[in-house]
């Protein structure tokens, strides 16, 4: 469902993402693990065309991101074009991101009215269906303010799972939390990744999450895949030693 191929992403003279080839089957949950500046979080940054490749191209469900064919060659794709893919994939960030002037029920509707073209009565019964997906059904009229850092990223799962994304992106979606909420935001994307057909892209130091959500995990190193498989293998018993050496110093 996504494609790297010979992606590369530089920032000045640092090399942040290395010709880097990979792929992400329909469905399938994979978790991007590494050390920090590894390049994990300018995936999906790419994914979600906040920064362009400096070569190489990416494509989602079948459709370039980066490029689109014109008159059968590939041209860097215009606006239109990435909006168009764009709409398949859906983003939880590390630090919420909700509209703080509007209620959660609008925070939720906002995007399928504005965006989609929805009707609103519409995108306001699905938004309900999913406030009680995520425990909030009672929360709909309240501020984000008014929430702890758990409900809010509750609302934004919700709000991200309404414009019906074939892809869900998760930034260390746990990590401005307090300690005793993780377990119950991880718990509901656990749900999420179990009970929906949703691809699952993740970068998180939750290394139990990782190992219970993922089908695949890959391990970056310096803008690379250094090693990829099945977290039984990968947080077992993984062949490169820098992967080794990591898990040894985070697990
Ligand atoms: P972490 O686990 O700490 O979030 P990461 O693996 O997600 O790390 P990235 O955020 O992808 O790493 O960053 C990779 C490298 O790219 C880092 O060296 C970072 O300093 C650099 N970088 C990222 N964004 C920019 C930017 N906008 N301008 C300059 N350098 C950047």
């Amino acid at each position: 469902l996504i494609r790297f191929d010979g992606v590369t992403k530089r920032f000045g003279d640092n090399v942040v993402l290395d010709h880097l080839d990979f792929t992400v089957d329909p469905c399938k949950h994979v978790t991007l693990i590494g050390p920090s500046g590894s390049g994990k979080t300018t995936i999906l940054r790419l994914l979600m065309t906040l920064i362009k490749p400096d070569e190489g191209t990416i494509r989602v469900a079948g459709d370039y991101l980066t490029h689109e064919e014109k008159d059968g060659k590939l041209v860097p794709a215009g606006e239109k074009h990435v909006r168009e893919v764009r709409k398949r994939i859906g983003m939880v960030f590390q630090q919420f991101n909700l509209f703080p002037n509007m209620k959660v029920l609008r925070n939720i509707t906002e995007a399928p009215v504005h965006v989609l073209g929805m009707d609103k009565d519409e995108a306001e019964a699905r938004a309900r269906e999913l406030l009680e997906m995520v425990g909030l059904s009672d929360k709909a009229d309240a501020y984000p303010t008014r929430l702890s850092g758990g409900q809010q990223q509750r609302v934004a799962i919700a709000r991200a799972l309404a414009m019906r994304p074939q892809v869900l992106l998760l930034d260390e979606v746990t990590s401005a939390l307090d300690p005793e909420l993780v377990a119950g935001v991880l718990d509901l994307l656990r749900d999420i990744a179990r009970s929906t057909d949703i691809t699952m892209v993740a970068v998180t130091h939750e290394m139990n999450f990782a190992r219970d959500i993922s089908d695949k995990v890959l391990m970056f190193d310096h803008g690379r895949v250094i090693e990829s498989g099945p977290p039984e293998k990968i947080f077992t018993d993984p062949d490169n030693p820098r992967t080794q050496e990591f898990l040894s110093a985070v697990l």
